[in-house]
């Protein structure tokens, strides 16, 4: 039993950003408790619903556990609610999995591979869409982020551009950058020297924003490559590069504006993945720019020349007149994988000691 206790699964066919985990820890004896004292049910009985136990999703993945979960970094950790030791203890992981042309092959195939008995594995499907995904991923990116090193800001563009671009190899980029910096030479893209990666002004907009969005609950206003900014300022900033314009936002009020940058963030192909049409899913897009850093790579990249076929829809998009109307949140559907072994175990285990 204690040998099956590592078994990650193998996520390595996802793309990067695909997947958010999480972990969280379950007290048996509190359930228990619950089963035993509050609803009156005796031992038997209560061990056949607690293995049937299903959690919420909501209950997995809350940034705030509540009883009879709980969060803990701890080697040995112990209930908060009852005290509870370790043995008690069974351990939920929940993988979250955004559907889309780029997973959906991994996705079934990891799927057929799970073990079926039991329920060991539970297989949710949830209706999001572009906006929270987004909010989530800046959730967890917030979460995996040191505010207290300064190199917080290179690794949250590395991030954001590994999930903009997931073909590049930002991982060998990133590792010897010393400096992210606006490009006065590229209209589009980015270009890598040395130990300096330069962004194109919109892409390096995108970065601000993603610091400013990720950084404005740990600081009054948000901190980016430009220092610390209020909304104000970014706005100001974004606009004054020209950004504003090119993606359509004609908004004056910083507040709008705020609220249309993010839904022409999130609803950007290339975040949310919304299957549309094979590798030409970037093409179909929501907002004038977002194709931009698609194109923008072909330049950089060796196949430079190729223009790849437009679709309908994002011929639309080229359209350089403002259609703000355009960006829209986008259904995006989440694919949950609850590991309950560890559950199965512990409850087996210790009804076995409960029992006694
Ligand atoms: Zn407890």
């Amino acid at each position: 039993m204690r040998a099956s206790k590592k078994r990650e699964l193998d996520l390595k066919d996802f793309p990067p950003g695909t997947v958010t985990e999480y972990t969280t820890l379950v007290c048996l004896a509190c359930i228990f408790d619950i089963f035993t004292k509050q609803l009156g049910l005796a031992p038997r009985s209560a061990f056949t619903e607690i293995k049937r136990h299903a959690p919420a999703i909501e209950e997995l993945t809350a940034r705030q556990a509540m009883r009879p979960y709980f969060d803990s970094d701890d080697k040995n950790p112990h209930c908060p609610y009852c005290g509870s030791a370790k043995r008690w203890l069974a351990r939920l992981d929940t993988y979250c999995i955004e559907g889309g042309k780029t997973t959906d092959a991994a996705r079934r195939t990891l799927l057929k591979k799970l073990p079926k008995s039991d329920d060991q594995f539970l297989i949710i499907e949830k209706k999001s869409d572009s906006r929270a995904v987004f909010f989530e991923w800046l959730d967890t990116l917030g979460g995996n982020l040191d505010f207290a090193d300064e190199k917080w800001l290179i690794d949250a563009t590395q991030m954001y551009l590994a999930r903009r671009e997931r073909k590049t190899n930002w991982e060998e980029i990133f590792s010897e950058l010393r400096a992210v910096r606006r490009s006065s030479r590229l209209n589009e893209g980015w270009e890598h020297d040395g130990g300096r990666l330069f962004l194109a002004p919109d892409l390096y907009s995108q970065a601000l924003l993603i610091q400013y969005l990720v950084s404005r609950s740990h600081a009054h206003g948000g901190l980016t490559l430009e220092g610390r900014l209020t909304l104000m300022e970014l706005v100001r900033r974004l606009r004054h590069g020209g950004y504003l314009d090119r993606i359509g936002i004609t908004e004056r009020e910083p507040g709008e504006v705020f609220e249309k940058l993010i839904d022409h963030l999130a609803s950007t192909h290339d975040w949310s993945r919304v299957s549309a049409g094979g590798g030409d899913k970037k093409r179909v897009s929501t907002g004038s720019g977002s194709d931009r850093v698609d194109r923008a790579k072909k330049s950089t990249s060796k196949k430079a020349s190729k223009k790849p076929k437009k679709s309908s829809k994002s011929q639309k998009a080229k359209v350089s007149l403002p259609e703000p109307e355009e960006v829209i949140t986008e259904p995006v559907k989440l694919h949950y994988i609850v590991d309950r072994r560890d559950f199965l175990e512990k409850v087996k285990s210790t009804y076995a000691s409960y029992a006694a």
